[in-house]
């Protein structure tokens, strides 16, 4: 048995000892009396009895050793801004952010809504957030006024931290009117907005709500505020994502287990050492931003890159520029912006010196042959696929070089990484494929280890039905992903069961696309499908049946409405959530029982074999969009 298939068998064989040991890699205020509390499946409770603190682990306890070193980067190209933070720096700021969120009435428990660009004082409120026992909810800066509202109902947060401004190709997106309305539109209303102005755009204060960051960090210069030791189980925040349905699910993480997973996927996936930098190129609102912009780095004693800016401007090599100035050693990002990067200037690679480098990681979405051999060849550095959902918030498949080095293969992330029983079950049966090169749903064995999701934020029914499947006498939790393993025990992912679509890395529900194109008042009805795409991964395509078709009478006419269209969908969700088409048809393919055949459509639209019919109302349904998207010559 190679050395890691032994550390693999022993984390599934024996998690208590296996987690005990990596345990350690973090500082606990008080030890735990239990390592896994599974004794109501497929709620897992991880270190119990133990304390700890996430923004302690993050930041105090390096200030010893480290305390003068880069803890934050911040580099923005939008504004041309460049700061390192050390970690006694970061230690002030954090202490700063925690003592205004203690004035504006944040308790432990409480939620704090975070809608923040990529700036410094979005990692000061989440790491604020955890040391005083408060939730953060990061909602991802190009969210709109709807979906933040959703999530302002959901996390009902006492305060929101925002800003003025970000700023993404040169172009300030203004946040505080998106803010305003989502706060208009929500039941809930948060009690105070914090408000970071850049100075970007001007904005209009709600009077005795809104409150001016720069006059309160003024205040509380000198802020001391004590870490809170809470317990292992205390919820460190939620995350949204999105599903099948349309409504998000809060995806609630707990403190200790994730300080653990973390530290530990540091040691033995990204192999980062104390002192040295990582650069993770995510955004702080999506998990990855959560994972490996702002905890797993600095809890291992790294400086992290915090890069607000587009990767191709001021020109493709930016990113290469940072790694050789702050001697950046572990790289992460997403297939898409790496296929980005390869229709830019070839040369952009080799102006640098990147010796530094060690590996780059990508994730988010599958990593096509041609992108993988292409930054192979051109970075001459490890390129290391990883496979994981914001309800892990850790890899789950990837190649543990931290525990011994493994080839990787192409088009696989890898095997399943310690910590998770990974298998493949039958769709139809249920059954286990125990066997190689079998395509089957990708499941994990519970319990999950440790920094994955604990349940759904005050909805534990839905997470059981959402994710977990009762097989005699356990349980199995669902990623809604296809795969294959084969006969060396590499995974290759196949895309999803379920209605949820990857655009550049960005997971989007169809539903809640369909949801905003049918608030429309000329939509009847509408089907989105997610279609490859070759820079993207995949794109959204609407097909819509009008109330009154007449409105789309002309070719001029329906691209009048596709365009009225799409503008509901980036007031309401944001620009990501933007279909790359709508288009308009007469009926809808469906069952006879109403069902819409999205996998049919989906097939028609990447030019595939659409498969069984037999169960079609109207067989004429497909042809229209058959024709629409491959017109007959
Ligand atoms: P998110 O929760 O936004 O991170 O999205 C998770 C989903 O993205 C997974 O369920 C997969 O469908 C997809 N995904 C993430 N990483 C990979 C990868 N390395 N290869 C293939 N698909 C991936």
């Amino acid at each position: 048995m190679t050395r890691y298939a032994d550390f693999h068998r022993r984390s599934i064989a024996d998690p208590d000892a296996f987690w005990a040991e990596q345990a350690r890699l973090i500082d606990w205020q008080t030890p735990f009396t239990r390592v896994c509390d599974y004794d109501e499946p497929p709620f897992a409770r991880w270190f119990v009895g133990g304390r700890t603190n996430l923004c302690h682990n993050a930041v105090d306890r390096h200030l010893e050793a480290r305390g003068d070193q880069a803890a934050l980067i911040f580099v923005s190209t939008e504004t041309q801004q460049e700061r390192v933070y050390s970690f006694r720096e970061l230690h002030a700021e954090v202490q700063r952010m925690a003592a205004i969120l203690l004035e504006l009435g944040v308790k432990k428990g409480d939620r704090v809504l975070v809608y923040m660009p990529m700036i410094p004082e979005a990692a000061f409120a989440m790491l604020a957030c955890t040391r005083i026992g408060a939730l953060h909810s990061v909602v991802f800066g190009g969210f709109a006024s709807v979906s933040l509202a959703s999530r302002i109902d959901d996390a009902e947060p006492a305060v929101v931290v925002s800003a003025d401004a970000g700023s993404r190709g040169g172009k300030v997106v203004a946040y505080k009117p998106l803010l305003d309305e989502a706060i208009q539109i929500a039941a809930h209303k948060p009690a105070r907005v914090l408000m970071v102005d850049r100075g970007l755009a001007a904005f209009s204060r709600v009077e005795g709500r809104d409150a001016d960051y720069a006059a309160l960090r003024a205040r509380h210069l000198d802020a001391g505020v004590p870490c809170e030791w809470v317990e292992s189980t205390h919820p460190s925040y939620t995350l949204y994502t999105s599903g099948t349905t349309g409504r998000p699910k809060g995806v609630q993480r707990d403190t200790g287990g994730y300080a653990v997973a973390l530290a530990a996927s540091m040691k033995h996936i990204f192999c980062g050492n104390p002192g040295e930098t990582y650069f993770s190129t995510s955004d702080i609102g999506w998990v990855v931003g959560h994972s490996y912009i702002v905890y797993g780095p600095l809890i291992a004693g790294m400086a992290t890159i915090m890069y607000e800016g587009l990767p191709i401007r001021p020109d493709a090599a930016v990113w290469w520029s940072l790694v050789e100035k702050y001697k950046v050693t572990v790289m992460f990002s997403a297939p898409t912006a790496v296929r980005v990067l390869k229709k830019q200037d070839p040369a952009a690679l080799s102006k640098h010196d990147l010796s530094s480098l060690r590996a780059l990681f990508l994730a988010g979405e599958p990593l096509d042959e041609p992108t993988a051999k292409w930054i192979a060849e051109s970075l001459g550095k490890p390129i290391i696929d990883n496979y994981w959902q914001t309800e892990t918030g850790w890899p789950i498949l990837t190649i543990c070089n931290g525990v011994e080095k493994a080839p990787s293969k192409f088009g696989s992330p890898g095997k399943a990484v310690y910590g998770y029983d990974v298998k493949l079950l039958d769709e139809q049966t249920g059954e286990e494929l125990a066997e190689p090169n079998r395509k089957g749903v990708v499941v994990i064995e519970g319990p999950l280890p440790p920094g994955c999701m604990q349940t759904v934020w005050r909805d534990d029914a839905r997470f059981v039905n959402t994710y977990w499947k009762s097989v005699p006498g356990r349980m199995v939790y669902s990623t809604f992903d296809w795969g294959i393993r084969d006969e060396d025990g590499y995974f290759f992912i196949l895309g999803r069961t379920d209605d949820v679509i990857n655009v550049a890395g960005h997971r989007l529900g169809t539903r809640e696309i369909e949801e905003s194109i049918s608030s429309h008042p000329n939509v009847a009805e509408v089907a989105v499908v997610g279609v490859a795409d070759t820079l993207k991964g995949q794109v959204a395509m609407a097909f819509a049946v009008l109330k009154d078709p007449s409105r789309a009478a002309t070719p001029e006419a329906a691209l009048k409405l596709e365009g009225e269209i799409m503008k509901v969908v980036d007031e309401q969700l944001g620009a990501v959530a933007r279909p790359a088409r709508v288009r308009f048809v007469g009926v809808l393919p469906k069952t006879r029982s109403g069902k819409l055949l999205r996998r049919a459509i989906q097939a028609v639209c990447e030019s595939r074999d659409p498969g069984d019919l037999t169960t079609i109302e109207d067989p004429t349904a497909l042809q229209q969009i058959k024709d629409l998207v491959a017109p007959p010559a």
